[in-house]
Order: structure tokens, then sequence, then C-alpha cells
């Protein structure tokens, strides 16, 4: 497309390691005296000690807020309040996607810096230049763009060794549609998550994603689930977080997002995100026609590393959930249209029948 300016962007800073948070201080002092913690309960319980040691000596003022809530307008707006009573320099988000979305918007409102700490590495939230925010009342409202990316992010990988597997996996899910669904998309030409034009920097990190899964991702898991850190365990953290978040960003989505969409509108009870857009990823490829030899890579490495292969494992079970995610995910604005083809609700429902088929084959269903 001509006239699309190219743009890359990413957080200012990325710090990752075992016990990285008794360096919180040390590398995120330049940001402020005074500091919000916008804490999940888990995130909270993991994280404050640590937080607390690495902060030994200072007068720097610290609050911490722990909510259950998700990132609603009313939770945002009650965290914006503190901001301004306590006069907080920087913001930091210590949890998983609903702590993180609920912290940037309230340091974006706020004109605040913003300091990512994710205690989990289920999804693209930490690095990523936008939230997902809700009404009140739980239902979605908007994503909200901001106009850069975290100021930092700050990964412990001990405490990602020491939380659920499940959560592990998920993100490898995510990260795995992250190259396809941008190769999709440079293929189209299509602009980026951010709605630039897409750089070479982009695609190598999502190149990178995907290799570094395939080489890790399994040694990774083992790692967690023996809740230790290993080389494997940090290589495949810093995909789930950084390469796979900064990727996509930087590309975009494509089918395998669609397909999520499509299942929560479908079906009440669902396989988490990055579960359904590992499958949603094995969908894409049907669509797009790949060989055999790419449809097999991809989906043995599902099976290596526990990703769903199924429609059931995504938590798909009748023929009308199945036609409704076919329409819900070719809705005008979805990013299935970045592939190539004006791809129809019919089309992608076949996509769909076949990605199952294959699954079943292999799980001897
Ligand atoms: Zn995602």
């Amino acid at each position: 497309m001509m006239g699309r300016l190219r743009a890359m962007r990413a957080p200012l800073k990325y710090v990752q390691g075992r016990d990285a948070l008794l360096k919180f201080y040390e590398e995120m002092r330049y940001m402020g005296k005074r500091w919000l913690f916008v804490c999940s309960k888990s995130g909270y319980k993991a994280c404050y000690e640590k937080l607390e040691k690495s902060f030994e000596g200072m007068d720097d003022y610290r609050r911490y807020e722990v909510f259950g809530g998700i990132s609603s307008n009313g939770e945002i707006n009650k965290m914006r309040e503190i901001v301004r009573e306590d006069n907080i320099d920087t913001v930091v988000a210590v949890g998983g996607g609903s702590a993180i979305d609920t912290a940037k918007a309230t340091a974006y409102y706020e004109g605040k810096h913003i300091c990512i700490i994710p205690t989990v590495v289920a999804t693209d939230a930490p690095c990523t230049g936008l939230s997902v925010i809700y009404n009140d009342d739980h239902s979605f409202d908007k994503y909200l763009f901001y106009p850069t990316n975290p100021d930092a992010v700050i990964c412990d990988t001990t405490i990602i060794a020491n939380a659920p597997v499940k959560f592990l996996i998920a993100g490898m899910g995510d990260a795995l549609g992250t190259y396809f669904e941008g190769r999709a998309s440079i293929r189209t030409e299509s602009a980026s998550l951010e709605g630039t034009g897409i750089t070479r920097a982009g695609q190598v990190l999502s190149e990178l994603c995907y290799e570094t899964l395939r080489d890790y991702g399994k040694q990774a898991v083992e790692a967690c689930k023996a809740h230790v850190v290993t080389p494997a365990l940090e290589n495949v953290v810093e995909a789930n977080v950084y390469l796979s978040g900064v990727g996509a960003d930087n590309v975009n989505c494509a089918a395998a997002h669609s397909f999520y969409n499509g299942v929560t509108a479908a079906c009440a009870k669902h396989a988490d995100h990055g579960c359904c857009v590992a499958f949603g990823t094995l969908v894409q490829l049907v669509l797009e026609g790949v060989s055999k030899e790419e449809f097999d890579d991809v989906q043995d490495f599902c099976l290596e590393v526990g990703l769903p292969v199924t429609l059931e494992e995504c938590g798909v079970t009748t023929e009308e959930e199945m036609r409704k995610i076919a329409e819900t995910a070719c809705a005008p604005g979805e990013t299935i249209h970045n592939l190539a083809g004006d791809v129809q609700p019919i089309e992608l429902y076949d996509a769909m029948k076949q990605a199952d088929a294959m699954g079943r084959i292999v799980l001897g269903k």
C-alpha cells in the first residue's frame, strides 16, 4: 500500500530473569519516587516480598492495590483517583491481563509512567500498546490503543516457573499465531495491528518467536512443571512475552484470532485465549492451503506441548456452535480479512472441520 508509514514500537525497557524482581528498584528507579502497584490477588502474593526487598533502605512511597476485577471503566476510574490523591509517579501492573490492562489505562489517562510485571505469561498483554476495556457489567467495551508501548516490562522467571503450567502453555498458543498471522498479513500488504506499514524488524521477531517455540517449547513445559528456571524456560518466556507481544503489535493478526472471537461468541464455556488461538492457527493453515508438511509441523508442536488439535478441546461441541463461530469470525472488521481472498463463513466452516478431522486422526478419535 502506497503512502503508509512503516513504524516499529516496543517497550522502552525489557528485563527478564531468575528473581528479577529483587532488582525492581535498581532497574526502574529512574521513573520516580511514588509508586502505585495495581495487583491481582495472586500477583500480589507472588511479588510483594520481592518488591519490598528491592526497596530496602529507600524512602519511596509505595501503595499496593489488590483488585479482583476486570479491566473495567469503574476499576480504571478508581485507580485514577488514587494516582491523583497520592501524587503517583509510576503505575505498576502486577498480574495477568486484567491487572495489566487496568494499570496501562490508568497510567495513560493520568499521563504517568507505566511498568508491567507479568506474573503469568498467558497472553500478549504485557508488551503491546493496547488494552481490552470492559464495561462494569463485564461486557466488552472497546480496544484502547495507546500512542506508545509500556515504558518497561520486568518478568521474574522464578515466579513464572512457580505459576501453573497451563498459563505458559496458553501463552505458547497465543505466540504460535504470531508468525502465521503476521505472514498472512504481510502477503496481503495489510497494516500492522497498530495501523502502520509493517517493518522488517517486526517480521523477524515474529519468525524468531515461532522458531523459539519449536526449539524450546517442550523443554520449557517440563521445566515449568518441575518449577525450575532453565535456559529453555527463559527462551520461551521471552517468546511468549516479548517476541510474540512486540511481534504481533508490529505485524498483525489474521484468522487464528478471529476464530477465537468466534468461539467466545458461540460457546459459553471455552478453552483459554491462547489455546483457541493455537487451534485457530491450524484452521488458518487449512484455509491457506499449506502443504501437509507445514500443517503437520504445527500440529506436531501443538501435540508436543499440550495445545488443542480438535474443536472439542477448544470447547466447541455442536454443529450450531460451529456455524456461529464461522459467521462471527467473518464479520466485517475481523482480522481474518487480512488473509488473501475475501474469506466467507462457509470456507472457514470447512477449514475448521478439516483441521478438526486431522486432529482426531492423530488423537485416534
Ligand atoms: Zn492473542
